[in-house]
């Protein structure tokens, strides 16, 4: 069976303690699901302290951003060198910092081949800005951003690595997911179709077929089997909503509840 992917980014939120209570509730309400797999995303000052206490069998971590050199004169990093018994995985270009850090192109590639190098799995973040879709140049970005991303990995890297379709237009602030505008089904259809022939037709039939996409932007409880219906998508990079247990349990059990009635694939 094919699992489902759920990845929780709390942003620039919680403190060590604040950080530490909601991953206690969190453990009181998911339980373990062989089938689910469900990674918190916490900022870097709650990475250690998190991993002495997390459930290994319910989550796993993620960072939010590391810088791709491994070490060296570059105050105020942190590598994925020094990060890569600690995390499974590490967000990557993320709109927020392609559009407020200023990430290029060429950051993003670097970082996606500092975390592969590192043997840590990119969740490689593309998506459209507003105005790129009014434009009609949704298809366009998302081949820029993924030619060069993926361009010195191998078939078998892009194979398992993680792709987070964003449009950038459904991107909570963190607090406003609730009443934000989200993406249409047949709109993430379109993009996340789009992403696999893209990987089909560089990287090979079983790259396009292994690799996971996930869709993100506003996601709350009641978009989650209408999303898992959506051809290709393998689960959920979740902002907002992944800041409140009840509502990220409530994705997990909602995610739980799509598979049982037999939807899933394989
Ligand atoms: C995100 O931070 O990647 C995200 C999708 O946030 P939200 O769910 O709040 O839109």
């Amino acid at each position: 069976m094919r699992k489902i992917l759920i990845v929780g980014n709390w942003k620039m939120h919680l403190n060590t303690s604040q950080a530490s209570l909601l991953v206690h509730r969190l453990q009181e309400r998911v339980p373990i699901h062989r089938d689910i797999e469900v990674v918190l995303a916490p900022t870097m000052l709650t990475l250690q302290p998190l991993s002495l206490q997390i459930d290994r069998r319910k989550f796993r971590l993620a960072a939010q951003n590391a810088y791709w050199r491994d070490e060296g004169p570059f105050t105020g990093e942190v590598s994925f060198t020094m990060l890569r018994d600690l995390v499974h995985y590490v967000i990557v270009g993320h709109s927020e910092r392609r559009h407020i850090f200023e990430e290029s192109l060429e950051t993003v590639r670097d970082k996606t081949a500092a975390a592969i190098r590192n043997e840590i799995t990119p969740i490689l973040c593309v998506g459209e800005t507003k105005v790129e879709r009014d434009e009609g140049e949704t298809k366009q970005v998302l081949h820029d951003q993924l030619m060069s991303a993926l361009s010195n990995l191998t078939s078998a890297e892009v194979a398992d690595i993680v792709i987070a379709y964003e449009p950038v237009w459904a991107i909570s602030d963190g607090t406003n997911f609730k009443e934000h505008i989200m993406a249409k089904p047949d709109q993430v259809a379109d993009a996340v179709r789009y992403i696999r022939s893209y990987v089909t037709d560089v990287f090979g039939e079983r790259a396009g077929k292994d690799v996971r996409i996930l869709y993100g932007g506003s996601t709350v409880p009641e978009i989650v089997s209408g999303f898992l219906d959506v051809p290709g998508v393998d689960g959920f990079l979740v902002g907002g909503a992944s800041l409140n247990y009840h509502l990220f349990s409530e994705i997990i059990a909602a995610a739980n509840r799509w598979q049982r009635q037999g939807n899933e694939e394989d």
